[in-house]
């Protein structure tokens, strides 16, 4: 197949579902795009990094239950964009984290695509065989004989309801847990553990960064990210995300038993769409009728495992697909 004829697809999002889904495109000769809305790859593979200071306010750690992601786990690790990182423990396997943030994990799956950051998809237009991407800014692109969406569930159900109604009412069975998280930077009591899980209270995990492998140490600051437990989170969904550092930083300080002392920095984030609690129990949606996929954590579990593996299943049917096509 010469590169004229090579079918294009479009891949909507660049976590790791969409990642690995465009990855294993490109490598069986198709055209790939991937366009994602977000500044930087990774989706909720996530990393603030401001003043030397950086606070992965997503996943916290991937590891690998099956061989496929053990093999791209150590790929990324050999690529030099992850990391073991053992003070954590607890199996099976180890718990990589991406170097230098946990939104570089995946980048080795972007070498060579064609990847457009802060690209936001409005909605996909068309007719099988000849699909067309339009941008909220206004552009277009496509044409693509295939347009695969990896975004979370409600938001790829949207795209997907004007062209694929019965892919958008499976996707819409997927549920998730919020998440509500605060990123404080502080002098912090000296003998402050590395992470904490407490059992009961607004938190659910808090981790100081700079004691994460291949992160930032500046002297004399701890870097506290502070997840909320799903239920204090949907309590304060609608709250402004400023508004959530003050009640988690008092809720660690009362964990911790001493002030973090004055910050040199704090922020607030929202993730609306955090961990699935239900998946579809599929391994991806296709529809070869039309050429409409979806892929992403929500059709297996919600684990960044989970997501390669679906998004390597979406390529592996529309592969197939293209191939009988001719
Ligand atoms: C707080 C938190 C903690 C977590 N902790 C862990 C953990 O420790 N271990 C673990 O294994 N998993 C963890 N997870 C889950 C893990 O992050 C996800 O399972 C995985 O990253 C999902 O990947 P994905 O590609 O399916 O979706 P996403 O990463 O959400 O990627 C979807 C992408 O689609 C893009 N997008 C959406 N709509 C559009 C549009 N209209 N146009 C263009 N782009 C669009 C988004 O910008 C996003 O980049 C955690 C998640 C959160 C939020």
């Amino acid at each position: 197949m010469n590169s004229l004829s090579a079918p294009r697809y479009a891949v909507i999002g660049a976590g790791m579902a969409g990642l690995a889904c465009a990855d294993a495109l490109a490598g069986g000769g198709a055209r790939v795009s991937v366009v994602d809305k977000g500044r930087r790859l990774g989706g909720r593979l996530a990393t603030r990094a401001r003043d030397g200071r950086s606070f992965d306010h997503g996943a916290q750690f991937a590891s690998a239950e099956g061989p496929a992601f053990a093999d791209a786990l150590a790929r990324f690790e050999a690529a030099g964009t992850a990391a073991v990182w053992p003070a954590l423990g607890g199996g099976p396997g180890p718990r990589y984290v991406g170097v230098p943030g946990m939104a570089d994990l995946a980048a080795p799956l972007a070498d060579g695509l064609d990847v457009r950051l802060a690209t936001e998809v409005a909605a996909i237009d068309g007719a099988a065989g000849a699909w067309t991407l339009r941008l909220k800014d206004g552009a277009a692109l496509g044409p693509f004989d295939a347009v695969l969406v990896t975004a979370p569930a409600p938001q790829a159900a949207a795209l997907l309801e004007p062209v694929a109604a019965d892919l958008a009412a499976q996707a819409v069975r997927a549920v998730y847990a919020p998440c509500a998280a605060a990123m404080v930077a502080a002098p912090g009591p000296a003998d402050a553990p590395a992470f904490l899980r407490p059992e009961a209270g607004p938190i659910g995990w808090a981790c100081r960064s700079e004691t994460r492998p291949g992160r930032p140490r500046p002297a004399g600051v701890q870097q506290w990210l502070i997840h909320a437990t799903p239920e204090w989170s949907a309590e304060h969904l609608d709250d402004d995300k400023a508004d959530l550092v003050a009640p988690l930083q008092a809720a660690l300080e009362a964990l911790l038993g001493a002030p973090l002392g004055p910050p040199v920095y704090s922020a607030g984030h929202k993730w609306r769409y955090s961990l699935v609690t239900e998946a579809l129990g599929l391994p991806c949606l296709f529809e070869p009728e039309r050429g409409l996929g979806a892929a992403g954590d929500w059709c297996l579990d919600g684990r960044v495992e989970a997501a390669f593996e679906s998004g390597r299943a979406l390529a592996a049917a529309v592969a197939v697909w293209g191939t009988l096509r001719g």
